[in-house]
């Protein structure tokens, strides 16, 4: 019988989505540090103000929060905040702006990665932004679709990312 969702997600799926995750922001990271150690730590600190938000902001409010989620950050917000509401989780609306930053985690690396081939062409920095686009795009729609968000207690009792996904692919 095909698993329906997961309680406790296994070891292999968490390794799995946060290979590409980290992926994304070492090859963001990679790319900024070509425009110059200001930027890179900017990067940086947005990536890291972004992992904030959402321990604090919505994995506390989640099912997953003290479980093992398909990312791990239900165990990890669970050992830095205190639980939230649940009910907020579902009922919240959210829309492309709201998730909009989370895109710039790829989008800004890949413009600086453009601005930089155009002053001096480096084969590095375009093979980086290439991987960069196929793992944001096409890996995150795998991760998403087939090891996270298919077998997503919380998708089942509501999770506004997945109607807005839902809605777009109708
Ligand atoms: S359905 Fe997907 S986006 Fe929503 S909580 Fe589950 S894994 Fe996260």
């Amino acid at each position: 019988m095909e698993q329906s969702n997961y309680e406790n997600y296994p070891l292999w799926i968490v390794l799995i989505s946060n290979f590409f995750s980290l992926a994304v922001y070492l090859l963001g990271t990679f790319v900024m540090y070509q425009l110059g150690l200001a930027w890179l730590v900017a990067y940086l600190a947005y990536v890291a103000c972004l992992e904030f938000r959402l321990l604090k902001g919505s994995c506390v409010n989640c099912y997953y929060y003290g479980r093992t989620c398909a990312f791990g950050k239900g165990r990890l917000s669970c050992l830095l905040f205190k639980k939230g509401d649940a009910r907020k989780f579902a009922c919240r609306q959210i829309t492309w702006k709201d998730i909009l930053p989370d895109f710039l985690v790829s989008l800004v690396p890949m413009a600086a990665g453009v601005i930089l081939l155009v002053h001096e062409f480096s084969w590095l920095v375009l093979g980086a932004i290439l991987l960069l686009a196929v793992l944001s795009f096409a890996g995150s729609a795998f991760v998403r679709g087939s090891l996270a968000c298919k077998y997503c207690k919380q998708r089942e009792l509501g999770c506004p990312a997945e109607r807005l996904f839902g809605k777009t692919k109708k």
